[in-house]
């Protein structure tokens, strides 16, 4: 079977696309390869940053590779946090002691966004595939809007703000399967999937 790495550390990231895939690819994720540094996320679009890590392993282990980055893009706020969606707090030292990065996070943004009206927002995911030394990209969007307050306690990240456009839920209170049936990842995920089975 075909091996592929995944440049991640998170092995529910590498499941969930091992399990799309099948039997036709083996994904190995960094941990699988012996590989424990971070690779970091300093680049201005989240292209950059998804093209960065895959060619970082690629061109150490000369196999074929992908690698993932997202975005929060708030249209009120000229798609901030955007590239920064994971360290947003942390950027204006409002991380208070104590506190979860993610939650930091959210209070920034619900303070942010206090007197807009316009909530509209959605996640972004690009995934940069290094695949017999061409690239190409895959993006997955979905489309949502921004709530006054959290609600729900599964996911991570911005989930309990966000409310998916044609939905009840914020992605926080719809369990792992059904948000991973419609979030901006899957439909990523999806593409490369695609992609990938037609060279199988
Ligand atoms: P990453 O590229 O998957 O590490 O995502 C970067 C940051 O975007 C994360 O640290 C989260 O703050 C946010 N994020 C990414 N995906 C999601 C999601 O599915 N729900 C909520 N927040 C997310």
């Amino acid at each position: 079977m075909k091996k592929l790495i995944f440049a991640t550390h998170n092995p529910h990231k590498v499941k969930e696309i091992q399990n799309l895939i099948s039997g036709r690819f083996k994904i190995l994720s960094l941990n699988d390869i012996n590989f424990h540094d971070e690779i970091s996320e300093d680049r201005l679009t989240i292209e950059a940053n998804a093209l960065k890590k895959a060619y970082h392993i690629h061109r150490i282990y000369a196999m074929d590779c992908f690698a993932d980055d997202t975005s929060l893009e708030v249209l009120a706020l000229q798609g901030q946090p955007g590239v920064y969606s994971a360290r947003f707090a942390e950027l204006t030292n409002e991380v208070n002691s104590n506190e979860n990065i993610s939650d930091a996070n959210i209070r920034k943004l619900l303070k942010l966004m206090q007197n807009v009206n316009n909530r509209s927002a959605r996640f972004r995911t690009i995934i940069a595939l290094i695949y017999g030394s061409q690239e190409y990209l895959f993006e997955g969007i979905v489309e949502g809007t921004i709530l006054h307050k959290k609600r729900g306690l599964s996911g991570f990240g911005y989930d309990p703000v966000f409310q998916p456009s044609g939905q009840k839920l914020t992605f926080a209170e719809m369990s792992l399967e059904q948000k991973n049936s419609i979030s901006h990842r899957a439909i990523a995920v999806n593409k490369l999937v695609e992609f990938l089975k037609s060279y199988a």
